[in-house]
Parts: C-alpha cells; sequence; structure tokens
C-alpha cells in the first residue's frame, strides 16, 4: 500500500521553491505544476489545500528536478510565448526571447509595399515570421533555417497557428530561390566564442550554433551584411538583432558597404538590440556576379 502523504498544490509548491532556488524560483513552479497538472494558476490561490494526483506529482517533481538542474522552463513546457502567440520550442533552437519583439514591432512600421515579401533568416521556431503573419496577412513570408529541427519546428509553429509562413532548409542564403525581398530580417548568432554568459543560464542549455558567431560575435552579421544587398529590392530593408555592444560595429559595416538610412534602436531595457538599414544604390560589383 502506498503510504506516501498526499501531495497538495501547497505542499508540492513549497517543496519545489527551496529545489529550484535561483531568481524566479515561485514563478517556475507555479509554471510547471499547471503544466504537470492541467490545473491553473489562478487555481493554486484559491484553493492550495488541493489534493494533486499521484502521476501529477510524480510527473511535477521529475520536471522540477530538471529545472533545478538549470534546465530552462520553456524547454521543460516545450512551449513559449511570443507576440502573444504559443510558440512550440525544443532543444533544436534558441527560446524566442522578449526584446526579439521590438524587431517585429520596428518591422512593421517600414514603409513596405502592401503584399511586401519577407525573408526571415535563421527563424528558429519561426518566432519573427510568425508574428509578422499574424499581423500582416497580405506579406509573402519565407523562413528558413540551418537546422533540420528547427525546420521542422517551425513548420509545425505554422501549421498549429494556422498562420502562412514558407519554411525551408537553408545555410543563410544558399537554398534561397533567386529573388529580391523588400525586408530581410534576422536574429543571428550574435554572441562571442568566449563570452562568460555562455556559462550561465538559460544558454547553458541553448544550441551553440543559435548563439555564438566568432571571436567577436559578428562573423554571422558581416556575413549578412555581405549578401543581403544581392537579395533586396532596390529600396528593401535589413534588419538585423544584435547585442547590447554592438551597435557601432554593425552600422560601421553597413556604413562602409555603402548602406542607407542606417538606424540603431533599443530593446525594452534601453539596450541597443537592432540595427536596420537600405540597400545601397547601384549594383556593386559583387553583386553583379552574385545575380548573374
Ligand atoms: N539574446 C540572446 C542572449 O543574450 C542571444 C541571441 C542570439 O545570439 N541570437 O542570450
Amino acid at each position: 500500500m502506498n503510504t506516501e502523504p498526499v501531495a497538495t498544490v501547497d505542499s508540492l509548491l513549497k517543496e519545489a521553491v527551496t529545489a529550484i532556488g535561483g531568481e524566479s524560483p515561485r514563478l517556475d513552479a507555479e509554471l510547471l505544476l499547471a503544466h504537470a497538472s492541467g490545473l491553473t494558476r489562478t487555481g493554486f490561490r484559491a484553493w492550495p489545500e488541493r489534493e494533486v494526483p499521484a502521476q501529477a506529482s510524480e510527473h511535477f517533481r521529475e520536471l522540477v528536478a530538471r529545472r533545478a538542474q538549470g534546465q530552462p522552463v520553456a524547454y521543460l513546457l516545450g512551449e513559449q510565448e511570443f507576440w502573444s502567440l504559443p510558440l512550440q520550442v525544443n532543444e533544436t533552437t534558441l527560446i524566442p526571447r522578449p526584446d526579439t519583439e521590438c524587431l517585429v514591432e520596428v518591422a512593421l512600421s517600414l514603409p513596405l509595399p502592401e503584399q511586401a515579401s519577407v525573408l526571415d533568416l535563421g527563424t528558429g521556431t519561426g518566432a519573427i515570421a510568425l508574428a509578422l503573419a499574424s499581423e500582416q496577412p497580405n506579406w509573402r513570408i519565407l523562413a528558413s533555417d540551418r537546422v533540420a529541427g528547427a525546420v521542422e519546428l517551425a513548420r509545425r509553429n505554422s501549421e498549429a497557428l494556422k498562420l502562412p509562413v514558407t519554411v525551408l532548409e537553408s545555410d543563410w542564403f544558399s537554398q534561397i530561390p533567386r529573388q529580391r525581398f523588400d525586408l530581410i530580417i534576422s536574429n543571428p548568432p550574435y554572441i562571442a566564442d568566449n563570452d562568460h554568459h555562455l556559462n550561465e543560464g538559460d544558454v547553458r542549455f541553448e544550441p551553440s550554433s543559435a548563439l555564438v558567431s566568432g571571436a567577436d560575435g559578428l562573423d554571422d552579421i558581416r556575413f549578412l551584411i555581405t549578401q543581403a544587398p544581392g537579395w533586396l529590392a532596390d529600396d528593401g530593408w535589413l534588419m538585423l538583432e544584435h547585442g547590447y555592444d554592438q551597435g557601432a560595429a554593425v552600422r560601421a559595416l553597413l556604413v562602409s558597404d555603402g548602406w542607407r538610412t542606417i538606424e540603431t534602436r533599443q530593446d525594452y531595457g534601453g539596450n541597443d538590440r537592432l540595427t536596420l538599414a537600405q540597400k545601397p544604390l547601384g549594383l556593386s560589383g559583387q553583386e553583379a556576379a552574385h545575380a548573374e
């Protein structure tokens, strides 16, 4: 016979808060218990003495143990909200960050054609592309990722949310069908490979392919800035997310390649987070060769 004391909402949450520690143990515990039990967080407050069935409390304790090891809550829930869209997430790719919503906001404010064609490079979960699709049903949105698992995930999110985004497996531009976009948008990897942040918090569990980009974190951004003109309409825009301390470096790269209307914008925390620019005037030699 099972002689374990009956677990209640309150007892489980208390036990989890101690085990989890860190910055937001109560919130983490509530999210995990809601996920494991099917009960709501408001329900926890209304009825703390409520008994939790053995199977649910066992599942909850497993999740708490993984959280205590540092696993991101989003991976444990299998879901993260972005732009109010519930996105499925998994270890193949980055967990969407709230600050990336700033790219969506700025993209929606650009003077783009009614039926703009948009490319989201390194889409991961599909977050940026799907958020744009949810706001602009007339845009033609293509999203790509180099990682097959991320492509599959982005497609699943597109289907689950019934938002029409085409997702292709492609290492940056390599498999993109030749065309001219009105907007190329990307949250590329941009962390320097020796950055100590990589050993802290959620990023420890995220794939480095989505995070790390060479000695100064700018390898992929440099590549995108060089290649993008060949894929943009004459007045097309490039918008890149980058690190809080990379704004000046990204602007300098754009300036030296002749880009126009270069501007860095801040995230919700007031840090430089994205830079946008309009395609340089005239075909560069490199683009002419590339366009053949
Ligand atoms: N903003 C993320 C972080 O600081 C990094 C995202 C990225 O490299 N694209 O963890």
